[in-house]
């Protein structure tokens, strides 16, 4: 961008030239020919102004271009995407990193401003809770990643997908078909809360396709919901498969991609109908904010939005903004955990006190093949169990220096947990007690 300024800003020291000589090259500078008798180099910079997109076609149109653009790479989106809130009319700005707009209400210049907006023929923002400039850049950015046509960010993971289901299951009629391994608070809502709500429920093993199809030729189902991959287990769900499946008895697919990353997997373009995360963990990236997000087609996502302004599952602009930054690295950052955790997976598969090992980009891996065939990389979570009992696992776990002892993911400082403890604790002794030498990381 530097190009597009005055060759005097960037080349002629401040000391050099005074003021009015400045404004006389500015103006010399509208004639290519008087450039040139000025400075040779400048007729380069004169002749510029435009062109200067062919430099970096990619990054100059990613802010403007239409955010879906299939040419653009991830990583110049998660930069991009939803930028320039001056150049879209919502903010007057031209600054580079996206302002927090902090108010929760704006303001009409009149009645018929406020009528215009009402009716669609004006863009803007009545309420915080419906909507803010801060937080739709977010959902315009995490859009353009995962190939949807709408986001909404919520103030959680978990509000997220209660959203997701009450939105989209109507209680008293819906169906829900979900598999016996997901994340364990989404499934403690589904069996216990929507089942209380008149809502059938389902559970399936994760990739019993045949009962699937049972299940489906009930004719009734409204939604399957489920985790890929699955957390701890990192198992994997034929998501294409299953969404053809359900197509065909007209059951929507949500999944929660949360242990993908929206760079290592994305649903939505191989048959999903909503893709759910827990910004909390790889899209925000840094263990600070708490945060989810729904994305599928603008028919389902104002659906959800409508009863998530019910809910009051708003986030912050502040937070919002946490996430944009965040999001500016995802790309790196995912790319090398997906790298760390394949060698350590390896290198965890090799030793002698290890039993087993839960990666899915291991060969050896029962996943391994799904994965491959709708993945381009396997995150940075892994699980593996210690040849020991519940007291060396401790031990071992104690005896490690850099990661801490903590549960989530995605953030850029490694996290070990024992389920056993940080899950089953009070449970365990009575009712799992081989869940002592399981370990995750
Ligand atoms: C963490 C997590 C959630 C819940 O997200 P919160 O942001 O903690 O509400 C949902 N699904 C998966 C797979 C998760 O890892």
């Amino acid at each position: 961008m530097a190009r597009s300024s005055s060759p005097l800003v960037n080349k002629a020291s401040p000391t050099e030239a005074s003021p009015t000589e400045q404004r006389r090259l500015l103006r010399a500078r509208r004639s290519s020919k008087r450039v040139t008798a000025l400075r040779p180099e400048a007729v380069l910079d004169a002749t510029l102004p435009g062109t200067e997109q062919q430099d970096d076609p990619g990054v100059i149109a990613a802010a403007t271009a239409p955010k879906r653009d299939a040419t653009l790479s991830d990583e110049t989106l998660a930069v991009h995407a939803g930028e320039k809130m001056g150049k879209n009319g919502a903010m007057d700005t031209d600054s580079i990193a996206t302002p927090i707009v902090s108010g929760t209400t704006h303001w009409f210049k009149s009645s018929h401003d406020l009528i215009a907006f009402k009716e669609g023929r004006r863009h803007s923002f009545e309420y915080g809770r419906y909507g803010n400039p801060t937080v739709k850049v977010l959902e315009d950015k995490i859009s353009a990643l995962e190939r949807a046509e709408s986001t909404l960010v919520t103030s959680s993971g978990m509000n997220a997908i209660v959203a997701t289901l009450l939105a989209l299951v109507p209680p008293g009629a819906g169906h829900v078909v979900t598999t016996t391994e997901c994340y364990s608070e989404a499934r403690a809502f589904i069996g216990d809360k929507l089942s209380k709500m008149g809502i059938k429920v389902t559970f399936i093993e994760l990739n019993d396709m045949e009962t699937l199809k049972d299940v489906l030729d009930q004719g009734d189902v409204t939604l399957f919901y489920t985790d890929c991959p699955t957390n701890p287990h990192l198992k994997c769900i034929d998501i294409k498969l299953v969404a053809e499946l359900c197509h065909r008895k007209g059951a929507l697919v949500c999944i929660d991609s949360t242990l993908a990353s929206p760079m290592n997997q994305k649903p939505l373009t191989i048959g999903a109908d909503i893709v759910v995360h827990s910004a909390t963990k790889y899209i925000a990236g840094h263990h600070d904010v708490i945060a989810g997000c729904i994305s599928g087609s603008d028919a389902l996502i104002s659906r959800i939005r409508a009863w998530n302004h019910d809910l009051g599952g708003a986030i912050s602009p502040d937070a919002a903004y946490m996430i944009i930054r965040g999001l500016k690295t995802m790309a790196l950052r995912v790319e090398t955990q997906n790298h760390t955790t394949l060698r350590m997976a390896r290198l965890l598969e090799n030793h002698p006190k290890i039993e087993r090992v839960y990666y899915p980009g291991l060969i050896s891996s029962p996943w391994h093949h799904i994965a491959k065939s709708q993945m381009t990389g396997c995150g940075g979570v892994i699980s593996f169990e210690v040849a020991s009992d519940l007291h060396g696992v401790m031990r071992f776990i104690d005896a490690l220096e850099i990661p801490f002892i903590a549960t989530s993911l995605g953030g850029c400082e490694s996290l070990v947990q024992q389920p056993a403890v940080m899950s089953f604790w009070g449970r365990v002794m009575r009712r799992r007690p081989r869940m002592g030498s399981r370990t995750t990381w």
